[in-house]
């Protein structure tokens, strides 16, 4: 039979219908991880420019502690020398240098002198309950305030005075670790300060304003560079992800596509099987069903157009000779030859119908009824009663079994009087006029052994190979043959439906053919089959 080579999909553009289903299952995937990768990347990028941000406030805040330790030294120099103008000069420098520096207090005996003006007063626009149209007044900027206090070093007089018990003296010892004084007995320490020491307390404030858009300045190249790496990764992930959501569901779409194929009838639609995965496992399965499927239904059209090929012959012969019988042209000498070949007409439908039917049922051994002991030359004998009629209207001699042949095996009844009746109507239909066809049976050890010899065209040598095939037919008559060239019809299957039940049962069939002599079909069946056996032996 011809079959064009099967057309195997890969992914390709969807059709109308589809792009929409398999399209959005890959948007939806690809969205999906690239949300992720997004929210992973800008998560990882917030992370780094926060720890960033607080390095630069750590820095910024280590620089004011500098600004005000170098202050606190300052005051304390001015104390001790006594110049208060020391430290004012100083902080005007400081404010020069520094803008951020927005205002300098220092106290000193309760008296305050302010550098810098301190946070603008807030004037309310409806002062006096008059109307005022003042600009609106800018809000009080915000200071970091810190504060450093410088003490005036001053002397301090300790006086000690001892009453020694005994004879000892007091000791005194200075060393590193200080001076030490050791008296035997009791002693009067008296801490006298030359005056109150004068603090100086200096508090700066500074424009927080100002050091957070130092600080955000600063940031600003980092923030760049960390954006467009976040930025590279993303696009990087997105890439893939999308990447990642065709390579997904190309396989899928192929198969959607195959599947509308099988749907629209191109039953020889097959997709690449290019992958080790579960889509890989389910290409495979894919094919395989396409193929199985593929072949059922070629097998049904082939039986289909056998058996109409292979009733009308009949049925027109038939239809001809009641034509005739019905026109009371048949003479009567001839009706008897007539009625055998019109039953013969009949029996190849039947066995033809038989056949057909035992295909459609699936292969040979499943669907077959329930094997119980079956006579063998009983099923001999009912065959050759229903073809009888053949062979008379052939002048064929049948040498039926001996009366003594007789044995039986555990089979399915129909399954064997199929096979018998296949090999029997075969050996008719293959031998011409005044021929014979012998039976025969022989029990051997646990197996049955029976064929069927005729005497008819026999089969070529390069035809023995292929006659079991399904579907084949003896070329030609063979070379000598006493039956030259005629076409005998047939469907092909009777003895490939033989050697599947055969096998079924677990015996064998096999031919001794010599073309032009004859043929003889011989098959061995064990007596019960093998999972019969293994069934009794179970209690
Ligand atoms: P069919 O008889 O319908 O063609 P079968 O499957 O029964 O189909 O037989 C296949 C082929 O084997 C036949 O076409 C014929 O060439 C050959 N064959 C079968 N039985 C015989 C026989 N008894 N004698 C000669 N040729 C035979």
């Amino acid at each position: 039979m011809k079959t064009n080579p099967a057309p195997s999909l890969r992914a390709s553009p969807c059709p109308k219908g589809l792009s929409f289903g398999w399209g959005r299952l890959a948007a939806r995937f690809s969205l999906m991880t690239a949300a992720l990768i997004g929210a992973v990347v800008l998560s990882v990028a917030i992370t780094v420019i926060r720890s960033q941000k607080g390095l630069l406030e750590l820095e910024s805040r280590e620089r004011l502690d500098t600004v005000m330790d170098g202050v606190a030294r300052i005051a304390q120099e001015s104390i001790d020398a006594s110049d208060e103008l020391m430290l004012i000069s100083y902080l005007k420098h400081l404010r020069r240098d520094r803008p951020e520096l927005a205002l300098a207090e220092v106290t000193r005996r309760g008296r305050t002198s302010t550098l810098g003006a301190p946070a603008p007063p807030t004037s309310s626009p409806m002062a006096g309950g008059t109307l005022s149209l003042q600009p609106r007044p800018r809000p009080a900027p915000r200071l970091i305030t810190l504060t450093r206090t410088a003490v005036e070093r001053v002397a301090v007089t300790y006086t000690v005075k001892t009453l020694p018990s005994g004879d000892q003296a007091p000791e005194v010892s200075v060393s590193s670790a200080g001076l030490n004084l050791k008296v035997p007995g009791d002693a009067v320490l008296t801490r006298t300060e030359e005056r109150k020491p004068l603090a100086v307390v200096v508090r700066l404030g500074f424009l927080e304003d100002s050091i957070q858009s130092e600080i955000s300045r600063r940031l600003e190249p980092m923030v760049r560079r960390i954006g467009a790496i976040a930025a590279t990764f993303m696009a990087l992930g997105w890439l893939g992800a999308f990447y990642l959501g065709k390579l997904l569901t190309n396989p899928i779409s192929a198969l959607t596509l195959a599947v509308g194929a099988v749907g629209r009838g191109k039953l020889d639609t097959t997709v690449a099987e290019d992958r080790g995965d579960e889509v890989g496992l389910l290409e495979h399965t894919f094919n395989e069903m396409t193929t199985r499927i593929k072949e059922l239904v070629d097998q049904r059209e082939d039986v289909l157009h056998t058996l109409t090929h292979e009733l009308n012959t009949p049925l027109a012969g038939l239809k001809g000779y009641l034509e005739l019988w019905g026109d009371r042209k048949l003479p009567p000498e001839a009706q008897a030859e007539v009625l055998g070949t019109m039953t013969a007409a009949v029996l190849r439908m039947e066995g033809s119908l038989g056949n057909a039917l035992r295909l459609f049922k699936g292969p040979a051994g499943q669907g077959a009824g329930p094997r119980k002991v079956v006579w063998v030359d009983d099923v001999f004998t009912g065959v050759l009663a229903i073809l009888a009629p053949v062979a008379s209207s052939k002048k064929i001699a049948v040498h039926p079994l001996p009366s003594e042949a007789s044995d039986f095996v555990v089979a399915d009844e129909d399954t064997l009087r199929q096979v018998v009746s296949n090999l029997v109507s075969n050996a008719f239909k293959y031998t011409p006029e005044g021929g014979e066809v012998r039976l025969g049976l022989e029990s051997g050890e646990g197996e049955v052994r029976f064929w069927v010899a005729d005497t008819g065209r026999g089969i070529a040598p390069e035809d023995l190979p292929h006659i079991f095939t399904k579907f084949y037919r003896g070329s030609r008559p063979a070379e000598g043959s006493a039956d030259p060239g005629q076409r005998i019809p047939g469907s092909g299957l009777g003895l490939s439906i033989a050697h599947k039940a055969v096998t079924s049962m677990g015996g064998s069939i096999r031919v001794e053919s010599e073309p032009g002599k004859g043929s003889k079909f011989i098959i061995s069946l064990p007596r019960v089959p093998a999972q019969t056996e293994a069934r009794q032996e179970t209690p």
